[in-house]
């Protein structure tokens, strides 16, 4: 049996007809940089996860690094984010000379844990910076409230949860900011790089906006030390297309999600992923934590079944980071950097290729067992 991680090529068969006429547009429109593609994207975003600005950009690392630069964020400065989750969320602070602060993570759903933010914060700390990991929300309330007490901005990390839900409400929708990422294999993803930021200031939507053009609003007339990074016209065209099919896209997940709980759930040594009660989850990733966690790799391996281990070495623990300071305690994460298993999710999967997948899982079960 054929089986990808993500299968793109299903998914653009599906919608050819659009995004080939989408892209055709473009190109005989010749308006490739910014233009009235871009402007409509962007619009439509803002209105789809219910703010009022959302600027494109290049890609989701550089959605970050603008976002901190918006804030002036820079030496001296701390940022916490998760140590579980992917570089880009620290690494973007580290360029602009600031210092992740790493939190660990709640065990069941993987995301920031308020008490271990609450341990961190300093007189140096500018910013919280939840991840909505693996398409589930982090719970906002707790961080919100510490942001407030403490006068620190919400930067919403939401490249892997567009479309998710906490208490009603969409994520990116409720920090300060918010960043997306349009990588090809995200749930919204472009046919190449891009990114967003999203927020409701309108100040900061402007300060964002001329980062992302050289620090100017005019040509030619610079304000302040930007950078080009920019959303192109051909990846919005065929994102606006995306765009309209993203409930029923998250719908398919969340229907795959469900069969996997159902085809596992006599997998007693192995763990489905727990939903949170205060919102939707949009299956980025359907992860699976089980202490065999490396035998059941080379089973799958040995059976065909593709897999992704999100993330093995956890960001305290990169070398990149490790060599600055004493590394800090962070048991959740420790623990779920060994334990943690993607499986196969996208919007293409059959019910047949779903069934051979627990199977394989469940042979495992079963060897470990005797
Ligand atoms: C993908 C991702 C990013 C970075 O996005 P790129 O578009 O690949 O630069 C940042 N944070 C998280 C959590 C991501 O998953």
């Amino acid at each position: 049996m054929q089986l990808q991680m993500v299968d793109l090529r299903g998914q653009y068969r599906r919608l050819k007809g659009e995004i080939d006429q989408a892209v055709a547009d473009v190109l005989d429109s010749a308006r490739f940089i910014r233009g009235p593609v871009v402007a409509a994207f962007e619009e439509e975003l803002a209105e789809y996860v219910g703010v009022t600005h959302a600027i494109g950009v290049a890609n989701g690392t550089d959605a970050l690094q603008i976002a901190y630069m918006a804030l002036n964020i820079g030496p001296g400065d701390e940022v916490i984010t998760p140590s579980f989750t992917f570089i880009a969320t620290a690494e973007a602070a580290a360029l602009l000379g600031a210092t992740p602060i790493f939190a660990d993570i709640e065990p069941d759903t993987f995301n920031l844990n308020p008490a271990s933010v609450a341990s961190l914060i300093t007189p140096r700390t500018r910013a919280i910076v939840p991840v909505h990991l693996f398409g589930q929300s982090a719970d906002m309330d707790p961080i919100m409230a510490l942001a407030q007490e403490h006068n620190l901005a919400v930067i919403e990390d939401n490249a892997q949860a567009i479309g998710a839900t906490y208490k009603g409400r969409w994520t990116g929708s409720m920090g300060r900011m918010s960043i997306c990422s349009f990588f090809p294999s995200k749930n919204l993803g472009a046919y190449g790089d891009g990114g967003a930021i999203l927020t409701n200031d309108p100040d900061l939507a402007g300060r964002v906006r001329m980062i992302t053009n050289h620090g100017g609003s005019h040509k030619y007339f610079n304000e302040i030390v930007g950078l080009n990074s920019r959303l192109d016209a051909l990846q919005a065209a065929i994102l606006r297309v995306k765009l309209r099919h993203l409930g029923d896209f998250t719908e398919l997940r969340r229907q795959a999600a469900a069969r996997y709980d159902q085809l596992l759930s006599r997998a007693m040594t192995i763990r489905t992923p727990p939903r949170a009660s205060w919102g939707q989850h949009v299956f980025h990733q359907y992860t699976l934590r089980t202490p065999a966690r490396d035998e059941l790799a080379t089973h799958l391996e040995s059976r065909g079944v593709p897999y992704g281990i999100y993330y093995p070495v956890p960001l305290h623990r990169q070398s990149v980071f490790a060599g600055e300071a004493p590394v800090p305690e962070l048991p959740a994460t420790d623990a779920a950097s060994h334990q943690v298993l993607s499986l196969p999710m996208h919007t293409e999967l059959t019910d047949e290729q779903q069934v051979y997948i627990a199977e394989a899982v469940q042979e495992h079960v079963h060897r470990t067992a005797t």
